[in-house]
């Protein structure tokens, strides 16, 4: 989608420091970290939030989850652990519109809630 900003970044129009890319995923670092290991995995074609996403492509629910895979044994965070978080509409305060998957990890993290 031309006016997504996920959408830029994956096509390298706005600058983001990439962690993991393949074929159909990619992963780059949270601008606002909230853990000291914090990244945002996308999936390169654009989808508006996690349901649409389950609901047009739910294929690319596990391309992006083999990615986390891969990147977490290679970063042998799959030994420490980590989090997955995907914030989906206003009450979860998703911000941006390209279905993304939080990974963060790192050191112990807190409860989530509220
Ligand atoms: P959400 O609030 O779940 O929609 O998450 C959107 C995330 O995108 C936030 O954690 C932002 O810090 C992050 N973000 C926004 N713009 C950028 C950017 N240009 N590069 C990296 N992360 C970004
Ligand atoms: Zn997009």
């Amino acid at each position: 989608m031309s006016d997504c900003l996920f959408c830029k970044i994956i096509k390298g129009e706005i600058p983001s420091e990439k962690v993991y890319s393949d074929e159909l995923v990619y992963a780059f670092k949270d601008i606002h970290p909230m853990a000291k290991i914090h990244n945002l995995f996308i999936h390169k074609q654009h989808s508006h939030d996690i349901n649409a996403m389950t609901k047009d492509s739910p294929d690319q629910i596990s391309d992006v989850y083999k990615a986390i895979l891969k990147w977490t044994q290679d970063e042998q965070l799959d030994s420490t652990g980590f989090r997955v978080v995907t914030n989906c509409g206003a009450d979860a305060g998703q911000t941006v519109f390209h279905t993304h998957f939080h990974v963060l990890g790192g050191e112990k993290l807190g409860r989530f809630g509220k």
